[in-house]
């Protein structure tokens, strides 16, 4: 890891003080104040203000019981977050995860990944996360839902449209969301429907946004080769995970004429050199929930799968890790490099680990990370609270070439931030420092708050 000024050392010291035991809030926050060395070499007022400390600690951090009852009639108990780490740009806005490994640690670091990515955007949503160590595999619909209900009938008080948006993330889809909107709904008495994006279409919710994480996160690699005279026409392109994100991923990046020759899921990977069968693999995975040992099944002959092997052996021009963080760490980078990847884009948040981004970068690949490359996700959701606001609903091309032109807005602070700072092409240190300049002027603005 480079050094950090003495300044930012002691500040990232009382970070770890105030957050003991919280290695992915710790590894997000360091990589931020690895970019704003530079800033505050131009600009000490960051630090003489305090801003850099106060965009570190969040606004406020809720923890609560979940209690529900399964299907024998046992009670049973989760526990809650709600990190709302920032509103200086706008509403909290932020999706739910529902994972076993979550805990205030993962939901503090996505939180505050989420304030960044959503200032790049250039859209008026602040920044927060929440979720529930609440493992949805193997429980039935039934249980799905009154686990849901149970979270909201707590949550639901520190929501509002004006307030704090929740939406979805890994385990949360458009049926959870369903739930917890119902549950809002009643226990507020209200049709709010911007409280919660990521709805489905019969609940207000806006097209492309089921799609708009993986389809940003392919919009976002195609300017990043363009920066080299490159497109993903005729690229073979790899991807990690098999989720909402993965897959639509897989879906931009083939009708732009790449061939996605790999993904993966927990147990393993399927390799398919001529390309996935796109209409199977959804069957397979977004309408069955199966996994991909399923797909290898039927499909047959011409895919291999890999039960345990890592989905980055795979030889390809362009990785996607799309799957959760640390996901790709310094040996995955050393093979992919070798076999002459050209452009990585993080579809997931922080999946790639600090040394893992340093080969990278020191191999001259193209490195777009998480905060902007699957902004489009959370920017369809600021579009889904504008129609919502409006109460309007927009067509599939309108919305989607509003999200195109949001990703080059992206791309181009990124790129901007970084020429100016001396380093082009280095997107790690754009994304950071653009965003971090959007949120921490605005805060100024507003007084010491
Ligand atoms: N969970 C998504 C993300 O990581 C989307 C959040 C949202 O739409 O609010 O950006």
């Amino acid at each position: 890891m480079p050094r950090l000024n003495s300044a930012l050392q002691a500040l990232y010291g009382r970070v770890l003080r105030r957050n003991p035991g919280e290695a992915e809030f710790h590894q997000a926050v360091h990589e931020v104040l690895e970019s704003l060395d530079l800033v505050t070499m131009r600009h000490p007022e960051y630090l003489e203000s305090g801003i850099i400390e106060r965009i570190c600690e969040p606004e406020r951090q809720i923890i609560f019981r979940i209690p529900w009852v399964d299907d024998s009639g046992k009670v049973r108990i989760n526990r809650g977050f709600r990190v709302e780490f920032n509103s200086a740009l706008g509403p909290f806005k932020g999706g739910m995860r529902f994972h076993p490994s979550v805990y205030l640690g993962v939901i503090k670091f996505l939180a505050f990944e989420q304030t960044f990515k959503n200032a790049l955007t250039g859209l008026p949503i602040g920044g927060a996360k929440g979720g529930s160590d609440f493992d949805p595999k193997g429980k039935s619909e039934g249980e799905i839902m009154r686990f849901c209900q149970s979270l909201m009938t707590e949550l639901y008080r520190y929501l509002g449209e004006h307030t704090d948006v929740p939406a979805g993330d890994i385990g949360v889809g458009e049926r959870e969301i369903g739930y917890l909107f119902g549950q809002y709904k009643r226990i507020t008495n209200r049709f709010e429907s911007g409280v919660l994006t990521g709805k489905g279409l019969s609940l207000s919710g806006s097209t492309v946004r089921k799609e708009a994480t993986g389809y940003g996160v392919v919009m976002f690699t195609e300017h990043m080769l363009a920066t080299r005279n490159k497109t993903l026409d005729g690229c073979r392109v790899v991807v990690s995970g098999s989720g909402n994100v993965a897959l639509y991923a897989i879906q931009k990046a083939t009708q732009m004429g790449a061939t996605v020759v790999a993904c993966s899921d927990s147990t393993g990977y399927v390799h398919e050199p001529k390309g996935l069968d796109l209409d199977l693999l959804f069957q397979v995975k977004e309408h069955e929930r199966q996994r991909l040992s399923e797909y290898a099944r039927r499909r047959g002959r011409g895919v291999e799968y890999v039960e345990g092997g890592r989905v980055w052996n795979v030889p390809a021009e362009v990785a996607l890790p799309c799957a959760t963080e640390n996901e790709l760490d310094v040996e995955d980078a050393k093979q992919l490099i070798e076999n002459g990847v050209v452009a990585v884009a993080e579809g997931a948040n922080m999946p790639t680990t600090p040394a893992a981004i340093d080969l990278f970068q020191e191999a001259g690949v193209l490195f777009g990370p998480g905060k902007a490359a699957n902004a489009g996700g959370v920017a369809t959701s600021a579009l889904e609270m504008q129609q919502n606001a409006s109460r309007d609903s927009w067509s599939f091309e309108y919305t989607e070439q509003r999200l195109a032109e949001i990703m080059e807005g992206v791309h181009e602070r990124c790129a901007t931030a970084a020429e100016r700072y001396g380093r082009p092409g280095d997107y790690v240190l754009g994304a950071n420092i653009a965003g971090f300049m959007r949120v921490a002027d605005a805060m100024l603005a507003q007084g010491v708050i």
